[in-house]
């Protein structure tokens, strides 16, 4: 008999309520490939009325003239109840996208500081007064929220990724509606609760949830939507720039990538290799920044590959909540479908298979979507694996022996979100860091990240920032105010430029 599984419902102008085509969709747990439970699949209806939920949240008093102080301390809130929820939500995560669950737990649990971060600034955040070479006469700026926000969100990160732009817009006064990715939404809806708790105003924070074809396309091209904050791949970030371009809804875009890693032949050679592992094996690779080109000086070529390939037949593969497993399956199906697809494209475009490219023989396993540390060697920049995002544990590993040429090479990609250099040469760690186009450097370090360091990419990986002072610009708006206090009648004639 047919499992009964558990249904969410749609958040929407502080109600908890079904979609109105009454279809809901079910989610699967990566470890067994087993529906867990339904979430609302919602239509432009539905959307709609998340959006006229949070455009009259705008204009309501509780909301748009609550003190900023005010604001921060509901922020506040908010980041505290989260705090005492970190196993609840980081368990809901880990079933959800398959990612460890000390991952999980470190994102949730670091989630009280970022709203703690965002709060801080909600009274210290202002505009100024601008000289402007006309006696008796002021201009001040003032900052002002930009209004209905919709956050739109992968499924690799979902609540991290959500609050890195949630927290920002509300601490300065935005309305949002969040759409979290269809393979993950549990997590947002359970997050929706902690909005209730903490007393915000019905209609400032919004969920809803389906498929990006139908949900996002309808929240991205709903023209009650003043700025997109996007979070997913290039192709489909593409597609809601476009539908954002029809009502010139401006857009913050962190899409894919295909990060450089390049090891420099003076670099210790164990926290290189140590660092790769963490660059593109951590979290199955399914991670934006994954350090999938990897670039090795020809003299310390075979020793950190022999490291590399060594730690990765060492990686404990099992059940994400396993504290001893090292790495979890992939969270969809599609998504080992796509990563076995790439090992094929290696082989037949000449890469040599060194390690992994499989799925683990271990019986356990076998229901799940697993998929072995894999490493390819003989690379080319111009092939598939070279080229494209994976997202998966794949990486390419190539060697150099001229500093020029290989900037040029790690900079030949469309992609520009993250780079990594080992190197104990500070000269050599400043020109890479000059000479790379990509919007985060990381030296003798990878995937460090702070919610206080912006980030965010270039080229196709984006555009607009996420974390520090800069989220905050990013989703407020700038008023300039002019003043004549002199009493005097001008020429109409002639416009005041003097
Ligand atoms: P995706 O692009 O398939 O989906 C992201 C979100 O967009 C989901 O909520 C999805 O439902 C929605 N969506 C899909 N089609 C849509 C449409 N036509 N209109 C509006 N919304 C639509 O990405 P994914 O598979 O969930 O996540 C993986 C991708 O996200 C990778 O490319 C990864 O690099 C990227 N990513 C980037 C960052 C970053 O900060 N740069 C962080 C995490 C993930």
């Amino acid at each position: 008999m047919a499992r009964k599984l558990e249904r969410y419902s749609l958040f929407i102008g502080g109600k908890w309520s079904p979609p109105l085509s009454g279809r809901y969709l079910p989610s699967y747990e990566p470890t067994s490939g087993e529906p867990w439970y339904e979430l609302p699949d919602a239509d432009s209806a539905d959307v709609n009325l998340a959006v006229e939920a949070a455009r009259s949240a705008l204009r309501d008093p509780a909301w748009r003239r609550l003190t900023q102080t005010a604001r921060g301390k509901l922020v506040h809130r908010l980041g505290s109840l989260i705090g005492a929820q970190v196993d609840r939500l980081a368990e809901t995560e880990t079933r959800d996208n398959g990612k460890l669950l000390r991952e999980m737990r470190a994102q949730v649990a670091y989630l009280p500081d970022v709203y703690a971060y965002f709060a801080g600034i909600a009274d210290k955040f202002h505009g100024e007064v601008v000289p402007i070479n006309k006696p008796d006469m002021l201009n001040y700026t003032v900052r002002e929220p930009i209004g209905v926000v919709a956050i739109i969100v992968p499924w690799n990160s979902p609540l991290l990724l959500m609050s890195s732009v949630l927290a920002p817009c509300l601490a300065i006064g935005n309305t949002v509606v969040v759409k979290p990715s269809e393979h993950t939404s549990a997590s947002a809806l359970e997050f929706a609760g902690l909005v209730e708790q903490a007393g915000f105003p019905p209609g400032v924070v919004n969920i809803v949830t389906g498929y990006g074809e139908s949900t996002g396309e309808a929240l991205s091209a709903h023209p009650g939507v003043d700025k997109i904050a996007f979070t997913g791949g290039t192709e489909t970030g593409r597609r809601v720039a476009a539908n954002a371009a029809t009502h010139l809804a401006p857009c913050a875009m962190e899409l894919g990538g295909k990060s450089p890693h390049v090891v420099l032949e003076d670099a210790d050679p164990a926290r290189a290799a140590n660092g790769i592992v963490a660059g593109v094996f951590a979290a199955g690779g399914q991670t934006c920044v994954a350090g999938s080109r990897c670039f090795l000086h020809e003299k310390i070529y075979d020793d950190v590959l022999e490291r590399l390939i060594a730690r990765a037949k060492r990686v404990r593969i099992g059940p994400p909540s396993d504290p001893e497993t090292e790495l979890g399956p992939l969270a969809l199906k599609a998504q080992l479908e796509k990563v076995q697809a790439y090992v094929a494209y290696g082989r037949e475009d000449g890469a040599e298979l060194v390690c992994g490219g499989t799925q683990p023989s271990d019986p356990g396993l076998r229901s799940g979507w697993y998929f072995e540390p894999t490493i390819f060697t003989g690379v080319e920049n111009h092939m598939r694996i070279a080229r494209d995002e994976i997202f998966g544990p794949v990486v390419s590993v190539m060697s150099f022996n001229d500093e020029s040429a290989l900037v040029e090479q790690a900079n030949d990609t469309r992609y520009g979100l993250a780079a990594g250099v080992w190197t104990q040469d500070i000269d050599r760690a400043m020109r890479f860091a000059r000479d790379i186009d990509a919007g985060t450097i990381w030296v003798n370090t990878y995937r460090t990240s702070s919610f206080m360091s912006p980030v965010g990419g270039f080229k196709e990986s984006g555009y607009g920032k996420h974390n520090g002072f800069e989220a905050i610009r990013e989703y407020s708006r700038l008023k300039s105010v002019v003043i004549d206090y002199s009493g005097q009648t001008q020429d109409p004639f002639v416009m005041r430029i003097k």
